[in-house]
């Protein structure tokens, strides 16, 4: 017997209890069956959105998704959410049905979804359905539309980045007919919101078979990113997957051979957040910032980038296969500890302790630069009385 939440029993006892069939489904059977633990657990019935209503009148409910069957219901403030049996209607754009059909045979909610190892549900009185050999794919570790492939990537082309995704991610194969069909399709992701492809992309370049499929793949990357046909694919994946897995690092190799006005396009039309996308770019533009082992180098990149950007700078170098980035972060971790101070903010003197000097306009801010000039090449220590010293120093000169 497989031990669910609380919230997610609840959900099936009260369904079942009325009458209904009710099961967990898609990721969350998946991610159990593989022994992880599951992200949400997703439940699927025959009640019909109206009847959901009536059975879950007395909890909190969310009602956004009830158009296309699913209710999400709260319990203890964790969302649990439950979709009537549907199957989707007729697709025109490649992404959303024109309408949903409710049905009435959990075998048929199980046809509409994407992969096979996606296609089970699981409940107390049944087990584990499983209706197209999810269960074997997943001993097979392999991808595999349900259905046709040509025609299930046909209506929904995000299903194409969910696949090498989910291969990325769970380090699994791609069966040969989904691949083909893949390949085959790849262009129709055009018709996909830039937003959805980015989640998708974020996922598969964090997984740990992200360089398999990156190098399977170069021409669906492509599409999504068409500047990088201009990069050498081979040692653009090998940095991107020797990256640590984070999507600034990854996404950073992945553009890391285009010109920073091509990368800068690239992460526009990806539309990730603006702290992600400017970071991407920082890093980028400055990849080859010339880092010396000195603690002078490295203060200078601390007072330039800050000890976040110096350390991800270091990660994108060793990515690339420099040798040099264990002793510049051991350097690192040494001024760091030292505390020394490589910003203005930090210092013991500030633009007001300037002016009392007789400082004033520019000369205010010419004269904190100086200071910190000092700071960084460790010619005085932080202190009041030596940085007032130099400062009137630099002001009568
Ligand atoms: P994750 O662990 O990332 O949440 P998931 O498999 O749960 O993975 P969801 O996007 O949460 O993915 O979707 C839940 C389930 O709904 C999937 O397992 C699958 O059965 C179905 N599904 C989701 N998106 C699609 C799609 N585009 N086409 C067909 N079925 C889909
Ligand atoms: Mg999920």
């Amino acid at each position: 017997m497989w031990k669910l939440p609380e919230g997610a029993e609840f959900v099936l006892r009260r369904l079942q209890e009325a009458g209904y069939q009710a099961y967990v489904a898609g990721g969350c059977v998946r991610d159990t069956l593989l022994g992880k633990m599951p992200k949400d657990w997703d439940v699927c019935t025959n009640a019909l959105p109206c009847e959901m209503q009536r059975i879950f009148a007395d909890c909190h409910v969310i009602e956004t998704g009830l158009q296309h069957g699913t209710l999400t219901v709260m319990y203890h403030h964790e969302p649990f959410e439950v979709t009537t049996f549907r199957v989707d209607g007729e697709y025109t754009d490649h992404r959303h049905p024109d309408e949903v059909v409710f049905v009435t045979d959990v075998r048929e909610d199980l046809s509409r979804r994407d992969f096979t190892v996606n296609a089970m549900a699981w409940s107390p009185k049944t087990g584990v359905v499983d209706a197209f050999g999810g269960q074997e794919d997943l001993e097979k570790r392999l991808i595999r539309c349900v259905g046709e492939p040509e025609k299930r990537f046909g209506e929904d082309a995000l299903r194409i980045m969910r696949a090498l995704r989910f291969a990325s991610v769970y380090g699994f194969a791609i069966d040969p007919a989904t691949d083909a069909a893949i390949h085959a399709l790849k262009d129709t992701l055009t018709d996909v919101a830039a937003e959805r492809i980015r989640v998708e992309l974020q996922k598969l370049l964090c997984g740990d078979g992200a360089g398999d499929i990156l190098r399977a793949y170069p021409d669906v990357m492509q599409v999504i990113m068409p500047k990088l046909a201009k990069v050498d694919w081979p040692s653009t994946v090998a940095a991107a997957e020797n990256a640590p897995a984070t999507e600034i690092l990854r996404l950073t190799l992945l553009l890391h051979q285009l010109e920073p006005a091509d990368a800068k396009a690239v992460l526009v039309s990806l539309k990730p957040d603006n702290f992600t996308r400017d970071r991407v770019l920082t890093l980028v533009t400055n990849q080859d910032y010339p880092f010396q082992t000195t603690r002078h180098s490295l203060l200078t990149a601390l007072s330039l980038f800050g000890e976040e950007v110096v350390r991800q700078l270091l990660a994108v170098r060793k990515a690339k296969g420099a040798s040099d980035v264990e002793p510049l972060s051991a350097v690192l971790d040494e001024v760091l500890a030292d505390g020394v101070c490589y910003s203005v903010k930090d210092m013991a003197v500030n633009g007001r302790d300037l002016m009392a000097l007789g400082a004033r306009g520019k000369a205010v801010g010419e004269c904190l630069n100086h200071l910190l000039s000092l700071l960084l090449s460790e010619e005085l220590p932080n202190e009041c009385v030596a940085l007032l010293g130099a400062a009137k120093a630099h002001l009568d000169a």
